[in-house]
């Protein structure tokens, strides 16, 4: 594994490279969740690029970017032992420069649900996203259904943009509890971690109520709330898979998002229907 810190470095041995390139962009801390998409580029790719940079742009004022779980070693074992070919770890400086050209979210889609509790989130992932995606250019690139929004804004800026390369959704990685695994997860101490159950517990009665018939969104919501107690919850939504708003659950099309907080960590799943 060849660890390579500048992006022109990077570009200039990808140019090299025969075959196709699978991309997974990460900030690091990785997990199993982590792990999935790395397999799934090493299967369906010639060569496997993971990016590690805990990308400033995302966070806003008064969030956790110093506080970010960093693990450089470890995750460089992490990409070795997985057969990772290129590990991309730039510094900020590598990356953004002053008086930028700057993107922004969509004004609809990137300012609901996450982006109503983080607006200028997504404009950050976006920009980040579309460097890496620029540097790599990478044939397929892997990213996981839990950050569901972030996700489809994604496809929709490679649509947008016309850009050359094939959006990889991954499945949700959880715990054995069925906790989705998350590199904030590491902020919770005990009782947060059994009280951030009801999350899934939550997704799980949701999913039970439309399998006996239920369709109603209001509902299904409601008692969704009542499960997800005593946490904050920040918003449950219930979405079609472009996250337009619908009132009535139609099975195949639609997604059901919640972020809530356990303590102060802000944690997000959701479920495809
Ligand atoms: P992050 O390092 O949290 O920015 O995540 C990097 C990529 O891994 C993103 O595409 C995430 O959606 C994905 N990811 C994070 N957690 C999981 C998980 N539990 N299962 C599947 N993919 C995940």
């Amino acid at each position: 594994m060849r660890v390579v810190y500048s992006p022109r470095e990077l570009q200039n041995l990808l140019k090299e490279e025969k075959g196709s390139i699978g991309f997974v962009p990460t900030m690091g801390a990785l997990h199993l969740g982590h792990r999935t998409l790395i397999e799934a580029s090493k299967k369906e790719n010639e060569i496997t690029v993971v990016s590690i940079f805990v990308n400033p742009t995302q966070f806003l004022e008064g969030e956790d970017l110093d506080a970010y779980p960093r693990k450089e070693d470890a995750d460089k074992k992490v990409c070795e032992l997985s057969g990772v070919d290129y590990l991309f770890y730039p510094t900020v400086e590598a990356i953004y420069g002053k008086d930028e050209v700057h993107l922004n979210a969509p004004n609809v889609r990137g300012y609901i649900m996450e982006g109503t509790s983080r607006p200028g989130h997504f404009s950050g992932v976006l920009t980040v996203v579309n460097k890496l995606l620029n540097i790599v250019q990478p044939t397929h690139a892997y990213f996981g259904k839990k950050d569901a929004q972030q996700l489809m804004l994604i496809e929709t800026m490679v649509e947008n943009l016309f850009m050359d390369v094939s959006i990889v959704p991954m499945n949700t990685v959880r715990e054995k509890d069925g906790l989705a695994m998350s590199s904030r997860n590491v902020y919770l101490n005990e009782k947060e971690r059994v009280e951030a159950l009801n999350i899934i517990k939550s997704l799980r009665e949701a999913t039970q109520m439309i399998m006996e018939g239920e369709r109603d969104v209001a509902k299904i919501k409601q008692e969704m709330f009542k499960t997800l107690t005593p946490l904050a919850v920040e918003y449950i939504t219930i979405v079609s898979r472009t996250f337009e708003p619908i009132d009535k659950v139609i099975l195949g099309n639609t997604v059901i998002l919640v972020e809530a907080l356990s303590g102060t960590t802000r944690l997000l799943d959701n479920i495809w229907v």
